[in-house]
């Protein structure tokens, strides 16, 4: 008999006699285990805890259990050889799916799609940030996902690298100043005011010393920390699954995002990456390690490869160790638990050096788990084009909360499809992709408008991606790839010689361009091609 669906501190007491760390009322404590379980319990909706995991530019193709029986045939595409025994395990427990897109794969305008559930045109985040975008800022009048749990009587806690902030000079230790020394500034403080419903911090913007990363806490101090940020930030995650300090309250489910930065650049040495991970891959020559057939491995980043994996290898680990914990309390099972990534790392495919910000499957694809063992049956989805923006309704419909979901959210919410319940939400025929630059600056070279240069859409077979002038609106370069006969996209197919395919992608774009509120949809665009 099941009486507890969520754990309780009561629960903890017999179920879990080793760990009685949750223990508040010395009154229950003293009761035997019948008596408790048989007391009348206040009917209260019983919320699962939700842990998102979001390391920063791992690729879907970077997950070792692709290449395992059970989930190759799920693909057409040699996964990595990556070693990520954690995530192979976790793979096995989830809802996995093939493919999952980061929309606009660029740190902040992702994570302001992420937070908000609305696209890059309303988030408030349309470009990356730092200092000299004072128009890309996360909106603070936006109802984010945490404001939504926190509202529901959830404790919401966030670690790690947060980066949807335009810097401000507010730095708590020195008042009126920046919180780094560099033009334009990349790093940033959030102030308890624009936390949205977080109420446990820590956290910064956007930093890449890996070995020597900072945090600012939920009082605004700062802690210079001496260790690969995976590993401290775990470290952290464990310590606030174990409550330890009060930092929680324990009747309370909570809400955790945890965002590592690695793998991340830079990937150059083992100051980016732990020893014990790269000694892994430092033996094997780099064309058994670029196995993809688009990689230019005479590029110089090749030489990046066995510390990117290294980095695949440590953010591994550390997911680990949290997991590992979540079961020794007896959580895992109420716990929803996702692990996905910002976006992806082309890693020299296509010869390119941007790692993002590309419509190439290494750029766009991210992974996506979702293990919930309570509701979610593991199995892989290979119909759900997930975009960002349905990620927040999604878990909030998987927590039983769908009638929480905000009016202002535009993605989808797809809870019921995982849960095997519900397959009404119609999916979408892609993802949008998206791609922004700055627009026109002010004199003081403070960008004032964002150019929307490039959308696309990726379906099942195809990914098409058009990018315009910024002075005429007309086309620049397309890329036009099948990628069911060319998952590599070795062919960029010309565009000219396929109009009937452009223009039938084109029309597919459409609404998904509508859903979006694009910019491309509201000034039409290329209206000789896109049938608007
Ligand atoms: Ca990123």
């Amino acid at each position: 008999m099941v009486l507890f669906q969520r754990p309780s501190p009561e629960f903890f007491f017999y179920k879990n006699m080793k760990h009685p760390i949750h223990i508040q009322s010395g009154f229950l404590a003293m009761m035997p285990a019948f008596m408790i379980a048989c007391s009348p319990q206040p009917k209260e909706p019983e919320y699962p805890n939700v842990i998102y995991i979001f390391p920063d530019q791992m690729r879907n193709h970077a997950m070792g259990f692709w290449n395992e029986s059970g989930f190759q045939d799920a693909i057409n595409f040699t996964a990595d050889p990556v070693h990520t025994p954690n995530l192979n395990r976790f793979a096995k427990e989830s809802a996995v799916l093939t493919s999952a897109m980061s929309n606009f794969p660029v740190s902040s305008p992702h994570r302001g799609m992420l937070l908000t559930g609305m696209f890059s045109e309303n988030s408030g985040v349309p470009l990356n940030c730092n200092s000299n975008r004072p128009i890309s800022n996360l909106r603070e009048d936006a109802t984010c996902i945490s404001d939504v749990f926190s509202q529901a009587g959830y404790n919401c806690a966030y670690l790690g690298k947060l980066h949807v902030d335009y810097p401000t000079p507010n730095d708590p230790a020195n008042p009126g100043q920046y919180v780094e020394n560099q033009t334009p500034v990349w790093d940033a403080y959030t102030p308890p005011t624009r936390r949205h419903g977080f109420d446990y911090w820590y956290s910064y913007g956007t930093f890449d010393v890996h070995k020597n990363p900072h945090y600012w806490d939920t009082q605004g101090i700062r802690h210079d920390i001496h260790e690969w940020s995976p590993n401290h930030e775990a470290d952290k995650a464990i310590s606030y699954l174990r409550n330890e300090g009060n930092v929680r309250d324990p009747k309370k489910p909570f809400f955790m995002m945890i965002s590592f930065n690695p793998p991340h650049s830079p990937y150059r040495s083992t100051d980016d990456c732990m020893e014990e991970d790269y000694n892994l891959y430092k033996d094997i020559p780099i064309d058994q390690l670029l196995i993809r057939p688009n990689a230019d491995k005479t590029m110089e980043k090749a030489e990046s490869t066995p510390y990117y994996f290294a980095s695949v290898t440590g953010v591994d680990r550390a997911f680990g160790r949290i997991m590992e914990e979540l079961k020794r309390l007896n959580l895992d099972k109420n716990t929803l638990v996702v692990f996905t990534s910002d976006h992806g790392e082309t890693m020299c495919s296509q010869g390119v050096q941007d790692p993002k910000n590309s419509p190439y499957a290494e750029s766009m694809n991210v992974p996506f788990l979702i293990r919930y063992p309570e509701k979610i049956t593991p199995k892989i989805d290979k119909e759900l084009i997930l975009s960002t923006p349905d990620i927040m309704p999604t878990i909030l419909g998987l927590c039983g909360l769908e009638n929480n979901i905000p009016t202002s959210v535009e993605g989808r919410n797809y809870a019921g499809r995982f849960m095997d319940k519900d397959y009404s939400t119609p999916l979408r025929e892609g993802a949008l992709y998206i791609r922004n630059v700055d627009g026109t600056k002010d004199e003081n070279g403070k960008v004032q408008s964002y150019f929307p240069v490039a959308r696309g859409i990726k379906t099942h077979q195809y990914t098409l991606a058009i990018t315009i002038d910024k002075k005429n609106k007309q086309i620049k370069n397309v890329l036009l790839f099948d990628d069911l006969n060319d998952p590599y996209q070795l062919n960029n197919l010309p565009w000219e010689e396929h109009k009937e395919l452009v223009q039938s992608l084109c029309k597919k774009m459409v609404p998904l361009l509508k859903e979006a509120d694009d910019p491309w949809y509201k000034e039409r665009i290329l209206s000789e091609l896109i049938p608007y």
